[in-house]
This record gives structure tokens, C-alpha cells and sequence, in this order.
């Protein structure tokens, strides 16, 4: 098919260690998902946000980044961080924290699934018992960085952190929220909450959520406070569908999640402006793991899935579909699984199998 108007603009940045080994595979996938779906895409490769770039021209970025990459409909990342020759801080805040910035991206959005053949450490759980997201508030809240010190470096030292609410930030992320369980079969949004102990932000937040439970009557919603929404999250995760949550919370849960359902291998992630006024972004959970680069042997599924999720937001839902399904029936095969998991199989071994069980499916 002739590359049109219509195709998909993705800009692709592997970034760092694992990110070149996984990206390809990808985009492997996301190839053969095209000539089965009659979608297009045309990729466009950029090698900044990474350490290499970094050390080529001091900086993470070229100035002119946004117009680079701000036209494209989605960014298909990698990984970024190379400790070894560039501190973290320098090149996270260099890269994904300025993308989340400047397009926008309010929305963190983190599948929480238990696949088969991927061993989770809660007991007696088997696939379908666990499929559920946690959203959470990418841009405002707790993590303002509104405050100070006072009296520094005295015995009355007071230090204070202010977090911000603002009625936009909020309701932007609520709205995320229920339309995404509005299109999900049990539409199901838990919200989490401590407005027990914290007493002005949160229970503006249950205030928010109230109102907008209220313009969603085909959606069931309740509340938790964050404390005994964690232990459920390991004693019941049966009984979540959409967990929205501020921009603290949801960092936490959106890591206990994942980590209830297996190895960190396989997890996605995306950074979403749900408006498309500007491109989101998608990449696996791990990061750039340079104890294991290099060797062939990482975990391609998590940057699989990443597609998978991109592919939703993209407006392509039978697509992503078709490579979620791709990736369980591999999944289910110990002869794909990488080390990670248990087997032998290399990254390419594992992508490989995902392009064929899509092509058979
Ligand atoms: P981040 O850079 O996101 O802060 P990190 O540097 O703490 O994360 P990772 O790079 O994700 O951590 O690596 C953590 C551990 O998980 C490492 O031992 C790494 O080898 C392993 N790991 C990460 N991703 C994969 C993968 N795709 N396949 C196999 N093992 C992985
Ligand atoms: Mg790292």
C-alpha cells in the first residue's frame, strides 16, 4: 500500500541501551499489523534523546526539537539514561520530562494485565483476574514545585511543598478517566483519595469526581483512600477496571500495578494528550537496562505493548487488538520467552513470534 495522506506520522526515538534492541522490534510488529489492517504509517527516526547525543553535542536535544518532532501523531520511545556516562537527572529531565511539558501529556496511562505464562508474584491469580488501568495525572499536584526552605540551616529550619489543584487539571484527568471505562465492558472508575488526612486537596478532588460521576450515570464509581487502595491493589485486584488517581498516587500505583502482574519486561506506557493538539508518547515501563544491552536478550513485549497502546490512541482499536492478541498467544509458548522470563529466547526470537502469530491470527 502507497504511503498516503492518511498514514500515521511517528516519530521513532530508540534512545538508549535496550531501547535499540526493543524499538526495531516494534516496529516489526507495527509493520505487519499495517499490511493486516490497511493502515499506514511513516516512521521518521531521530537520534536525540539519548545519552550518545548528549555526549555529541552537549546537550539531550537540539534546539530546534519541537519542530522537529511537534507535527508528528505520535512518539514511538525507546529508552533513555546511560549512567555510566551521563547522570539520570541530566538525561531524563532533558528528554521525557520536557516532552511531558511542552505537549501537554496530562495523562499517564498504565494497562495493568495478567498475561499468561508470566509468573505474578500475588498467588493463585491466572489471566483474567487482573486487567484493569491506572491513570494518573501527569502535569500538576503534588508535584508542584511551589515552597522552600525557611530559616534554613537553623534549628527552626520549616520546609515546606505546596500541591496544586487546578479545577482544568483536574476535571481534564477525571474526563480521561470515565471515557475511558465508558468504552471498557464493566465501566468501573475507582478513585484514590486520602482526604481523611490531607484536608484541602483531596477533598476538592472527591468534590470533582463527585460532578463528574454525575455526568456519567452508566458508570459505577467509588473511592479509596490511597493507604487500603494499595493493599487491595495486592489482595483484590479482581475489582478494578479504571483507577484514576493524582499525580503522587498514581506514580506509586502506576509502578505496584505492573509489579503485581510480573516481570517488568512486558509493561507499557503512555503519555497521552488526549486532544491531540500535540503527539504522545509510548514506551515500555523499563528503562534502558545497561546490565543487560547489547546481548540480544531483552524483553521486546514491553515495547510491543507500548504499540499496542499507541495504536488505541491512534484511533486504531482492531489493530491494537489484533497485537494484543499476538502477544498472549506468544506469550503462552515457553519456546519466545526471554530470559526474563524464564526462557532462552533472544529479542529478535520473541518479536519475530509476535509478527507470526499476528499474520496467523
Ligand atoms: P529507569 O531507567 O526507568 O529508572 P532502571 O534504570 O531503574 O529504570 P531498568 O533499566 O528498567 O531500571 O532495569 C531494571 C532491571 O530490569 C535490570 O536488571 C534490567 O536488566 C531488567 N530489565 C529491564 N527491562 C528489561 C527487559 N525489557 N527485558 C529483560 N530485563 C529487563
Ligand atoms: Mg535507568
Amino acid at each position: 500500500k502507497m504511503i498516503g495522506d492518511n498514514a500515521h506520522r511517528i516519530a521513532v526515538i530508540a534512545g538508549d541501551g535496550i531501547g535499540k534492541e526493543v524499538v526495531p522490534e516494534g516496529l516489526r510488529v507495527l509493520e505487519a499489523v499495517a499490511s493486516r489492517c490497511g493502515c499506514s504509517f511513516r516512521f521518521d527516526h531521530f537520534d536525540f534523546a539519548s545519552c550518545d547525543y548528549y555526549l555529541q553535542h552537549g546537550a539531550m536535544m537540539p534546539a530546534d526539537w519541537k519542530a522537529q518532532i511537534g507535527g508528528h501523531d505520535a512518539i514511538f520511545f525507546g529508552a533513555v539514561g546511560w549512567p555510566a556516562t551521563v547522570p539520570d537527572h541530566v538525561s531524563l529531565w532533558g528528554s521525557l520530562i520536557q516532552f511531558r511539558r511542552e505537549f501537554d501529556q496530562y495523562v499517564n496511562l498504565r494497562p495493568v494485565k495478567l498475561m499468561p505464562g508470566v509468573p505474578s508474584p500475588l498467588a493463585n491469580r491466572k489471566p483474567g483476574d487482573i486487567d484493569f488501568y491506572v491513570v494518573r495525572e501527569n502535569t500538576e499536584g503534588e508535584y508542584s514545585s511551589i515552597g522552600g526552605r525557611i530559616f534554613p540551616d537553623t534549628d527552626r529550619e520549616v520546609v515546606v511543598q505546596e500541591t496544586v489543584m487546578t479545577r482544568i487539571g483536574v476535571d481534564r484527568i477525571l474526563k480521561y478517566a470515565f471515557d475511558l471505562a465508558q468504552r471498557r465492558d464493566r465501566k468501573h472508575v475507582t478513585s484514590a483519595t486520602k482526604s481523611n488526612g490531607i484536608s484541602i486537596t483531596m477533598p476538592y478532588w472527591d468534590e470533582r469526581v463527585e460532578a463528574m460521576a454525575a455526568l456519567y450515570p452508566e458508570i459505577r464509581c467509588d473511592k479509596y483512600h490511597i493507604d487500603i487502595l494499595a493493599a487491595h491493589f495486592v489482595q483484590h485486584p479482581d475489582w478494578f477496571d479504571v483507577v484514576v488517581a493524582s499525580n503522587l498516587f498514581g506514580d506509586i500505583l502506576s509502578d505496584l500495578g505492573p509489579a503485581c502482574t510480573g516481570t517488568i519486561g512486558i509493561a507499557p506506557a503512555g503519555n497521552i494528550n488526549p486532544e491531540r493538539r500535540f503527539p504522545s508518547l509510548f514506551e515500555p515501563v523499563h528503562g534502558s537496562a545497561p546490565d543487560i544491552a547489547g546481548q540480544g536478550i531483552a524483553n521486546p513485549i514491553g515495547q510491543i505493548w507500548s504499540a499496542a497502546l499507541m495504536l488505541d490512541h491512534l484511533g486504531e482499536p482492531r489493530a491494537a487488538a489484533l497485537v494484543l492478541d499476538a502477544i498472549e498467544a506468544v506469550l503462552a509458548r515457553p519456546e519466545y520467552r526471554t530470559r526474563d522470563l524464564g526462557g532462552t529466547a533472544s529479542t529478535e526470537d520473541c518479536g519475530k513470534a509476535v509478527v507470526d502469530a499476528l499474520m496467523a491470527g
